[in-house]
């Protein structure tokens, strides 16, 4: 068994070590035996629809994110085809931006975006920086808690009727006034989230797992054999508390 991961622009948004995303996911495969084939995609690089069982993009500066938004922009099409094939996505901050419609910058410049998500993103004055916490609900019933860390100046608006990845319990979250954070669309996730995001989330790691399996096999999620996670959980607990601590004021 195996998965094909596909990262989107790794040389150019790769901030709050996002790149470990991939580590965490690499290593939660190994441990059960799951062969991890990650793909760097590059500007003008090709991307198959179908051939990727999961696709990451992390987070990155306005100048980072200039450079590869139109490349980005002109891949929408294909992501979406991915997406509703069954491709599990995972988007942080600047690549979350840059999956909605556009992200205009602080110079006031206004970068395509995919289109993936049904969202776009403003750049205001004051960063959103520091701690946060979420509360998800992914699966009817199944409350979950997120922590990571955010630092961005874009405020993200959703559609209506579109769906966030959570409810900010503590920080900011995409707009620091809607009371939510990131978006989901099918299989695909956005965040603000870094830190990076999975090693202190694991259950958020094998979930994208069990997605890109599921993908691989045209079957089920399956279910993933438990792992030891007591640093993770201890990472966690920290990360939460931080972000209690701060509440979510500027
Ligand atoms: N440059 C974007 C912003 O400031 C994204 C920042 C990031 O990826 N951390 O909002």
């Amino acid at each position: 068994m195996k998965v094909v991961v596909g990262h989107l622009y790794p040389d150019y948004l790769n901030i709050y070590a996002d790149r470990g995303n991939m580590a965490v996911l690499e290593r939660r495969a190994a441990w059960r035996g799951i062969g991890f084939d990650w793909r760097a995609i590059g500007i003008g690089d090709s991307l198959l629809v179908g051939e990727h069982d999961l696709l990451y993009v992390g987070g990155g500066q306005d100048r980072e994110q200039a450079l590869v938004a139109p490349d980005l922009a002109a891949r929408g099409e294909a992501l979406r085809e991915a997406v509703e094939a069954g491709t599990a996505v995972l988007a942080v901050c600047g690549g979350y931006q840059l999956l909605g419609r556009f992200y205009r910058d602080r110079a006031g410049e206004e970068l395509p975006g995919a289109g993936l998500f049904p969202l776009h993103t403003i750049a205001g004055e004051r960063r959103m920086i520091g701690d946060v916490l979420l509360e998800c609900e992914l699966e009817p019933g199944e409350r979950r808690t997120v922590a990571g860390f955010e630092n961005h100046a874009g405020r993200t608006i959703l559609d209506a009727g579109a769906e966030p990845l959570g409810k900010v319990v503590a920080g900011f979250g995409n707009d620091g006034e809607s009371g939510f954070e990131g978006c989901r669309l099918g299989r695909a996730l956005g965040t603000y989230l870094h830190g990076p995001l999975l090693p202190r989330n694991p259950w958020l790691a094998d979930r994208l797992l069990a997605q890109a399996l599921a993908h691989r096999s045209g079957g089920e999620l399956p279910e993933l054999a438990p792992l030891e996670d007591g640093l993770e959980a201890a990472a966690h607990r920290v990360s939460a508390g931080r972000a209690r601590a701060r509440g979510g004021r500027f």
